[in-house]
């Protein structure tokens, strides 16, 4: 099948990269499928939270940096399907379902569709108190990829974002991260309740950074090679 083949030249690409960039790196993905999901949150009416300060809607932003990581991924090799391209998201209004549940089911069914090697989600945080910011990379609890994927790339965010100190952190509660059983994470990109991070998330060369460190992150991870974060 086409989309196979074009997992099996993402791969050797991926791979090919990995091995010019350490000349003893072997894949440590044995035969995984390295098509990767990305999950851009929210879309369609549902806008997520939004900035304290510009009332940004998060499913914008979420987009943009998608779309910055799409391109990153592809550039280093990767397959990549997307959950959503854009803000139209269609619903039946006949079905007796929400449309929060057709989003989630119409998501999960990509992703199924997709057998991805890596699944990543992404959002953007919110908090009473607007002191706190930064990104950070949660994971499902139990998956010990999803763990070390998680920590890869919030090293990298740790040791290049200014002000990022967070820690990866597991989590039951988030269904994007159940769907597969490849490592999933989901990235919040920073805070729009902080001031700084409402500004940054927002600017070209903020997301393109957000977007190059998780890729840095994922090969990282791929290389079973982590960095260890700046303290
Ligand atoms: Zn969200």
């Amino acid at each position: 099948m086409a989309g196979r083949a074009m997992r099996v030249v993402g791969w050797i690409a991926a791979a090919l990269a990995l091995m010019s960039s350490c000349a003893r790196a072997e894949p440590a993905a044995g035969d995984r499928d390295v098509a990767v999901v990305i999950d851009a949150g929210h879309g369609g009416y549902d806008h997520g939270t939004s900035g304290t300060r510009t009332g940004v809607p998060e499913d914008k932003l979420n987009l943009q940096v998608a779309k910055k990581l799409e391109q990153a991924l592809e550039n280093a090799g990767f397959t990549v399907v997307m959950t959503r391209e854009s803000d139209d998201i269609q619903y039946d209004p006949h079905s007796g379902v929400s449309r929060k549940t057709q989003d989630m089911r119409q998501r999960a069914a990509v992703i199924e569709s997709a057998q991805p090697g890596v699944v990543i989600s992404i959002h953007m945080n919110k908090f009473p108190d607007g002191r706190y910011g930064g990104p950070q990379v949660f994971y499902h609890q139990g998956s010990e990829q999803g763990k070390l994927l998680a920590e890869a790339v919030q090293n990298q965010f740790n040791a290049h974002i200014e002000g990022s100190d967070r820690e990866a952190l597991s989590s039951g509660g988030y269904y994007i991260l159940k769907v597969s059983s490849a490592p999933s994470i989901l990235v919040e990109c920073g805070f729009l309740s902080n001031e700084r991070d409402e500004r940054r998330l927002q600017t070209e060369t903020f997301q393109q950074q957000l977007a190059d460190l998780m890729l840095a992150g994922l090969l990282d991870w791929l290389e079973g090679n982590q960095p260890v974060a700046s303290n």
